[in-house]
Parts: structure tokens; sequence; C-alpha cells
């Protein structure tokens, strides 16, 4: 608890300080979880959380201490690009789906006039005048959107160039 003195928040432990019963860090960084305080004193610095914290009314803090252990944890396991490299990952991985997603509905649309094509011949035949015409096109039907699920399911998995987290 904040202020007993029996046990320090883990930024008063790491800072090596009293812990007093305001302490500003004592709700966000218990004792039990060191390692949430060190990286987010090794990348902002201790007085510049505590300056940052203070500047903010009571009811953010939570979320300013979740935002800054996400970048400093980030920043910690990639110095170069922080955070960044996640979201540059993330927006990578949504280009590489939209292009899957429009071959996908390419192959939907050569299917489809396959069929009809084959459905138009075949009716030909069967009146004993065979022709090239292909019925116009028409929007899908949910039938046959129904048929092509499972290719579209059957595309090969997404694979990051490099994994997120480790
Ligand atoms: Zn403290």
């Amino acid at each position: 608890m904040p202020g007993s003195g029996m046990s320090p928040c883990a930024a008063c432990k790491l800072l090596r300080r009293r812990c007093a019963r305001d302490c500003v860090f004592a709700p966000y960084f218990p004792p039990d979880e060191p390692q949430k305080f060190a990286n987010v004193h090794k990348v902002f610095g201790a007085s510049n959380v505590n300056k940052m914290l203070q500047d903010l009314p009571i009811h953010s803090r939570g979320d300013a201490v979740s935002s800054m252990v996400y970048e400093a944890d980030a920043r910690v396991r990639d110095p170069v690009y922080g955070c960044v490299g996640a979201i540059s990952s993330l927006q990578q991985q949504v280009a590489q789906l939209q292009t899957q997603l429009a071959v996908a509905n390419a192959e939907i649309v050569c299917i489809r006039m396959h069929q009809a094509a084959l459905v138009s011949n075949a009716h030909h035949m069967k009146d004993g005048m065979v022709t090239n015409n292909s019925p116009p096109l028409t929007p899908p039907s949910p039938e046959l959107n129904h048929h092509m699920k499972p290719m579209i399911g059957g595309l090969e998995p997404l694979e990051l160039t490099e994994p997120l987290w480790s």
C-alpha cells in the first residue's frame, strides 16, 4: 500500500526513495510489477513521467500509463522503430489482405462467367445450335457466393515477414 512504509510502489523502489502517501506513481505501478516502471523509466525518465501524470486529470492517468507502458515496451523491444514497427507491419498486412481479396473477387467473376458460358453452350447444344454467345453478366447470386466461399477460405494464410511480438 502506498505510504504505509511497508512496500513502496515499483517506481519508488527503483528510484530508492520513500513512497509518500500521495505518491503519483503508486496507483499505477504496484510493487509486484517492477518491469512495468523499469521500461517506462528507461524510455521516458521518471521525472518526465511524473510531470506528464501531474499535468493530467486523475481519471485520465490510468490510460496515459497504459499508453506509456506500451510505448516503452515497444521501444525496448525495437529501439529503432518502437511501436511504429508494429503499426507499419499491420498496415502492410492490411494491404496484402486487400490485394488477396481483390484477386479472390476477380477469380469469382471469372468462374461465374465460365459457368454461365457452359450453361449457355449446353442450352444451345440441346437446341442443336452451338454458339459462343454468353448471357449478359448478372450480379452474383447468393447461391454462387455460397459455393465460392470454400475456395476463398482455402487460400494460403498470410505470414508476417517478421513477428510482431515475441
Ligand atoms: Zn511511490
